[in-house]
């Protein structure tokens, strides 16, 4: 491996406190026994064979939920939080998108918006990782608009009625709990749902035949008249504020991690192109690659100052959201860029599992469309700029 100063030559890590720094290493200590021995073939496999394994793990490093404060979690900034997405992704998406959704997505909306209850029952379980949590919003008929989504939320009696069909969604068949947001009507509107996994009409099916975040457990729900007490609906929040708040929550999280997949192919090329030879000479030394991984190192400088800098904003005054949509836009485009530059530095070994370039590549694809697509989060930060929507 190339010495660390080739890695930060702009000196980056002086911007980090020690506590950050440790945070930082106890999570790279962790990917570099747990995942990385075994994440290419997870990979391969397209599974997850030991999740609740690696979730308990996960839990006992002290990283789901950390970012909230109480009930078991680890009351931690917004950078140390960033810092940790960047060492998870680092190593893969899908494991990276495993803590997201379990930490930022299920339990921020019970940590935010749920009763003193339903976060005592869950928020403890969840950041010890003994209970795993999934997030549906997204339906079949409605992914970047989930204003008019279908799943239907009635009242019978003290009850709630909920049924639907949501896809894509992180974790969904592997959950103990699902946060459903759902079309209450006159109750409120879109409502989200604290959904026991275990509840008569719930089921969830794995989908197959993805080509990315294969490391990673995607499903299907279906809800089919599922019975819930009142208490099971999320007291804090109507309307698509409230997805759009764990959502934001989550996006923070990816403006650090796809910097992680950047670093982790711009190390894998830098050092290829340091022992490879073609023409009698390390293929560093030719102009061409040189300018390739000038270029890299700057989008990937850029993009974790970029994301440093927001992670400053967020722990002293806030980020608005359109700020993280920047964020998203610029680090997961600019990551796939450094993928793809990096995949040519390896040449034919560029597309080989036994290098993790082209899983990062393949992942990187599903991070730029899921958490509101690079086209969306352009014309939020459009809206920002000229106070002009054109989403419709
Ligand atoms: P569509 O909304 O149909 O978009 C298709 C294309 O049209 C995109 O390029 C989009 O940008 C473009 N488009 C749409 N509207 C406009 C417009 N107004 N202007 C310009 N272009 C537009 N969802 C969850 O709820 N929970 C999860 O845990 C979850 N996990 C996921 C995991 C993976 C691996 C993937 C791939 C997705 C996941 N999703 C999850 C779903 C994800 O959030 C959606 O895929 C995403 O919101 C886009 O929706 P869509 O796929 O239906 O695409």
């Amino acid at each position: 491996a190339a010495p660390a100063e080739q890695y930060d030559l702009l000196a980056i890590d002086t911007l980090l406190s020690s506590d950050e720094k440790d945070v930082r290493a106890s999570v790279r200590q962790f990917c570099d026994s747990a995942v990385d021995p075994h994440v290419a073939e997870w990979f391969e496999a397209g599974d997850l064979p030991s999740i609740r394994e690696l979730t308990k793990a996960l839990g006992d490093l002290g990283v789901l939920g950390m970012h909230l404060d109480g009930y078991g979690c680890a009351g931690m900034s917004a950078v140390e939080y960033g810092l940790a997405c960047l060492e998870l992704e680092a190593s893969d998406s899908g494991i990276r998108s495993l803590v997201s959704v379990q930490g930022s997505l299920a339990m921020y909306a019970l940590w935010r918006w749920g009763s003193d209850e339903q976060k005592a029952e869950w928020l403890p379980r969840m950041a010890a990782g003994l209970a795993i949590g999934c997030f549906g919003l997204t339906e079949p008929d409605h992914g970047s608009d989930p204003s008019g989504l279908r799943t239907r939320a009635r009242r019978s009696g003290a009850d709630w009625v909920l049924s639907g069909t949501k896809t894509w969604i992180t974790n969904g068949s592997i959950a103990d709990v699902a946060i459903v947001w759902a079309d209450a009507g006159e109750d409120g509107g879109i409502r989200g749902f604290v959904v026991p996994t275990d509840s008569a009409g719930f089921t969830a099916h794995p989908i197959e035949h993805k080509l990315s975040l294969r490391a990673s457990v995607t499903s299907e729900l279906v809800l089919d008249e599922v019975r819930l007490p009142e208490s099971a609906a999320l007291p804090g929040v109507t309307g698509l504020r409230g997805p759009l708040s764990c959502l934001g929550e989550a996006r923070y999280g990816i403006v650090w991690g796809a910097m992680g997949a950047a670093r982790t192919a711009f190390r894998t090329a830098l050092d290829y192109s340091l022992t490879r030879q073609q023409f009698g000479r390390p293929i560093a030394g030719f102009q061409l690659t040189q300018e390739k991984l000038a270029r890299m190192n700057q989008e990937l400088a850029l993009g974790t100052l970029l994301a440093l800098h927001l992670g400053r904003l967020k722990d002293s005054s806030g980020v608005r959201p359109a700020q993280v949509s920047a964020g998203k836009l610029n680090n997961v485009g600019k990551a796939l860029e450094i993928c793809r530059t990096a995949r040519t530095i390896l040449g034919a070994n560029g597309i080989s599992l036994e290098y993790p370039v082209i899983r990062h590549l393949t992942n990187l694809e599903s991070v730029l469309t899921y958490e509101g697509t690079a086209e969306i989060h352009t014309l939020t930060v459009g809206q920002a700029l000229t106070g002009i929507p054109a989403f419709r």
